[in-house]
């Protein structure tokens, strides 16, 4: 099973949320690395991603490593009665050769959709 070391925590600009024209819509989603040399460009949709809760009941991740990295709140992630709508997405990046964990949410308010990025890792397979 591939382990998920979280390397570390990339720094975020405002444009965290952002409108999705449809549920099924793909959104292109930037962030920089290499203390913001680098632009990356990861396409995020719900068909090509998956809930994150399933990365740490598989044991690949834990929920103390997500906390840590601040994620969200211990508390939240190990809420078991709590509607947990976060999902991930991997994103590898020829440019730099690292891999990014993408973490967000699809949500839906008065039909209005949109994407809430709370967190990208760089994160190392093992
Ligand atoms: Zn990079």
């Amino acid at each position: 099973m591939t382990k998920i070391s979280i390397i570390k925590k990339i720094q975020l600009g405002e444009e965290r949320s952002l409108p999705l024209h449809h549920p099924d819509a793909e959104l292109c989603f930037s962030f920089y690395c290499g203390s913001g040399k680098i632009k990356h460009e990861a396409v995020l949709s719900f068909a090509s991603s998956n809930f994150l809760r399933s990365l740490t009941e598989s044991g690949q991740l834990s929920n103390y490593d997500l906390a840590q990295n601040y994620v969200t709140k211990l508390q939240d992630l190990e809420d078991q009665n709590r509607n947990f709508p976060y999902r991930y997405q991997f994103y590898n990046s020829k440019e730099c050769n690292n891999d990014y964990l993408i973490i967000f949410d699809i949500n839906e308010y008065r039909d209005y959709y949109g994407i809430f990025v709370y967190a990208v890792l760089q994160i190392e397979k093992n």
